[in-house]
């Protein structure tokens, strides 16, 4: 086992193809079906919204998708991201385990969101698309695509959740430094929108709101494209070069991962991470732990129903099967807005009824109380999101203490925490509460269901 500190890789180590974890399932997700006849759908009806390849790709079989040169030039900005292990949090904890974890906080828009922008953007180019339009909760995604936006020559619209629009001007400062032009969501300038606005003046927004508000902006015109910044399988797909640096990364550190751990939003930062040693375990074997940790405020894995159900509040996008809340669930409102999403990455949802992926949640004061310890070890303050995996991670840890077990644990840094310093004001001031779900309202968006032969 290596002594050091940082694994670096050097820029040709660049992982030139992208792992799609389709090519070793024990059996295929369930079928994306069409609203309306709840049959199959097929790539032309996803073609008002993406671009060809990025739809290819959303089917795609084959094990390794190959990372267009002028891709893997834009990531050579801050890849290969490093893989540090956490001594001094080790220390701190007094803990027999091996703690890793890769950093995506030192991309340019602080967050893993950049791997899928720039390749999103580099697609619709490539295809002659003039204008993006795409959602945004905390504004990571919005950033992260406003960023490709101006590295490709693309325009850029984002309709941003209310509550976030309102509580982060600065997000709203940095997407238009690149360019961006950002909306609040719910808006006057959709149906979607207004439908919204006239049921509930008052709405703060939700990430599935402002999916609709995008989606329906993009079908209108032709030289405009919609792009996600998580859930789907392409999305997934452009986030395993996380995982696949690491890979190289613990043979560098001579060790390799007992347990990998990710917070979940939609999904990909944490399939990033995991989907290339989930592989692994698929066509090798072994006996890896994987955890994917979700706020007890959104809880879509631990507590969503796995069943067909929308995309978006507004009911535009195609059927999928994931682990749901319900379309017109909206989470209260705390700190991690990017893991206040619905559903759950169809492919995330299939490896936990496969038993591939553990589950578990954690409420937000207590994802605080581990977020500053790390910081205090480890000199990087983290997003609200990566909280999460970090109080798994040092559960896990004490664990090991108590069993006298030395386990080697990888986690997802999935970006830095700089823009959310309100949410670490209240918690040092002690304004930070637990947020519950409203029983009811889950219990309503559940029974609203769509129904599927
Ligand atoms: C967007 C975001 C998330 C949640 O999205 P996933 O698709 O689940 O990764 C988590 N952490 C950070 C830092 C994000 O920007």
């Amino acid at each position: 086992m290596s002594d050091d500190v940082k694994f670096s890789l050097s820029e040709t180590d660049i992982p030139k193809s992208w792992y799609n974890i389709m090519a070793d399932l024990p059996s295929p997700p369930p079928p994306v079906l069409h609203p309306g006849t709840k049959q199959p759908i097929g790539p032309g009806d996803l073609a008002p919204l993406f671009p060809m390849a990025v739809i290819q790709q959303e089917v795609s079989v084959e094990r390794e998708v190959e990372i267009p040169e002028p891709v893997r030039d834009v990531y050579r900005q801050w890849r290969p991201s490093p893989l540090y292990r956490a001594r001094r949090l080790e220390q701190a904890l007094a803990t027999p385990a091996r703690i890793y974890y890769k950093y995506e906080g030192l991309s340019p828009a602080g967050s893993h969101k950049p791997n899928t922008a720039i390749a999103q953007a580099y697609y619709n180019k490539q295809e002659g698309v003039k204008r993006i339009t795409t959602e945004t909760g905390a504004g990571q995604w919005g950033s992260a695509l406003a960023i490709a936006g101006a590295f490709f020559g693309l325009e850029i619209e984002v309709f941003m959740v209310k509550v976030s629009f309102n509580q982060k001007p600065y997000r709203r400062a940095f997407m238009e430094t690149f360019g961006a032009k950002c909306v609040a969501s719910p808006s006057e300038l959709t149906e979607a929108g207004r439908a919204v606005l006239k049921a509930h003046p008052d709405s703060t927004g939700s990430l599935g709101i402002a999916i609709s508000e995008a989606v329906e902006m993009a079908a209108q015109r032709d030289d405009t494209k919609y792009a996600l910044g998580s859930v789907l399988n392409h999305v997934l797909l452009h986030q395993t070069v996380i995982g696949l640096e690491a890979q190289r990364q613990f043979e560098l550190a001579n060790d390799y991962p007992d347990m990998v751990i990710g917070c979940t939003g939609g999904g990909s930062n944490f399939a990033g991470i995991a989907f290339p040693f989930i592989g692994e375990k698929l066509r090798r074997g072994g006996n890896i732990e994987v955890i994917a940790v979700e706020p007890a405020a959104c809880p879509s894995l631990t507590k969503g129903t796995y069943a067909y159900d929308f995309g978006d509040t507004g009911h535009l996008t195609p059927l999928v099967k994931m682990h749901t809340l319900g379309s017109t669930f909206v989470p209260p409102g705390f700190h991690a807005g990017g893991l206040r999403y619905h559903g759950m990455a169809p492919l995330v949802s299939h490896l936990a009824a496969l038993g591939e992926i553990k589950p578990r949640a954690y409420q937000q004061v207590e994802c605080f109380a581990a977020g500053v310890e790390f910081a205090r070890a480890e000199g990087i303050l983290p997003a609200p999101e990566a909280n999460h995996a970090i109080k798994a991670v040092i559960d896990e840890a004490v664990k090991c203490k108590k069993a006298g077990t030395g386990k080697a644990i990888l986690f997802n840094l999935c970006g830095h925490g700089h823009f959310d310093m309100q949410a670490y004001s209240d918690y040092m001031a002690g304004k930070l509460v637990d947020q519950q779900y409203d029983e009811s309202e889950l219990a309503m968006a559940l029974a609203g269901l769509p129904s599927v032969a």
